[in-house]
């Protein structure tokens, strides 16, 4: 089958990858877009954003990520459904395999597939997700005000997690499976000094509890066999992300956990026309608003990059 040729693929479709289209599209690079299985992104997943500027009453995360995609369509991205399974990087134009079969060579390819983050597998948690269950104290801690929550985990994100609902929550039980916790010394002395925060170490997950809302959560300690009924109506995983980067692995450089390593200052990666935006390559803040900031980026540069391109075509041609 003859590949199709386009100027610029956009592979995922959260806040990263429709900035990066809206952008594209109003410069003139006619972007292809794929949203890959979760079309809109972990946004999809949750209940109100309320801390993303411009919303003044809130919106939710669905409705938010169908505007998103309304106007990049308006500007005319071409939005499909489908997978990228495959790519090759080593020549140029670059390759891409959309669900296993169809093949596109694209002249510039932003990335902007995202992070999943990691659940725990246990009773309850599907279930009861976006009902009590998150992956995100700035997105859903507002709505645990005065409330008593757990939040499970004991690496920088679950103190990070623990720290900003203890300012809203009346209780935080923050479940550590083991006896120490990994997150960093000065993540940990800030966990001593809120009085709201109970730690229950050695101490896991059995089930989730509740029908519609949930109501309180069964755990474990791992050394006694004691088990335990925590109630509370918000459970908080915080055990971790995973960047959506495996078919990349071996082209572009990343740290050791997957994350895409951008050249500082840009979206650029160490393959020329390849660029990565979004959670593809943020650790740290995985906010929809630097998403979207870091989307815009690609865009430039990958524009800059196409018109650069055209200019050396051009002077190859004449000369
Ligand atoms: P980490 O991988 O560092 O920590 C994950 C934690 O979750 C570990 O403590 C692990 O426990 C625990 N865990 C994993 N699986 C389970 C399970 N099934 N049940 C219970 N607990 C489980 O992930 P983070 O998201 O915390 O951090 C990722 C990276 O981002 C790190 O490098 C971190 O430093 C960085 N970061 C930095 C921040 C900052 O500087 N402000 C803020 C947030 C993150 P165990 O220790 O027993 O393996």
């Amino acid at each position: 089958m003859t590949p199709e040729k386009i100027d610029c693929l956009i592979i995922g479709s959260g806040p990263a990858g429709y900035t990066a289209a809206i952008y594209a599209s109003r410069a003139g690079l006619n972007p292809v877009l794929y949203q890959g299985s979760q079309p809109g992104g972990q946004l999809t997943i949750t209940t109100e954003v309320d801390n993303y500027p411009g919303y003044p009453d809130g919106i939710s995360g669905p409705e938010m990520m169908i505007n998103f995609e309304k106007q990049a369509r308006r500007f005319g991205t071409d939005i499909r459904y489908g997978m990228a399974t495959e790519v090759d990087f080593t020549g140029y134009p670059h390759k891409v395999i959309i669900d296993g079969k169809k093949e596109i060579e694209a002249n510039a390819v932003i990335i902007s597939t995202g992070a999943s983050a990691k659940w725990l597998g246990i009773d309850g948690e599907e279930r009861l997700n976006g009902r009590g269950v998150s992956a995100c104290a700035v997105c859903d801690g507002f709505f645990f005000r005065g409330q008593d929550v757990v939040v499970v985990g004991a690496g920088d994100t679950a103190a990070e997690e623990a720290s900003y609902l203890a300012k809203l929550c009346r209780k935080v039980y923050l479940l550590v499976r083991r006896d120490e916790m990994r997150a960093s010394k000065i993540m940990q002395k800030r966990l001593e000094t809120l009085p709201n925060i109970e730690i229950l170490w050695n101490t896991e997950t059995v089930r989730l509890n509740g029908e519609e809302e949930l109501e309180s959560v069964l755990v474990r300690n791992n050394k006694t066999g004691e088990e335990s009924v925590l109630t509370a109506t918000g459970f908080f995983v915080a055990i971790g992300h995973k960047p959506n980067t495996d078919i990349f692995k071996g082209y572009l450089h990343m740290d050791e956990t997957g994350y895409i390593q951008t050249i500082k200052g840009s979206s650029c990666t160490n393959i020329k026309g390849v660029f990565a935006c979004g959670d593809a390559q943020d650790n740290v803040y995985r906010q929809a608003v630097t998403a979207a900031g870091t989307g815009c980026m690609a865009a430039l540069d990958a524009e800059r990059f196409l018109v650069e391109r055209e200019v050396e075509v051009a002077m190859e041609e004449t000369a």
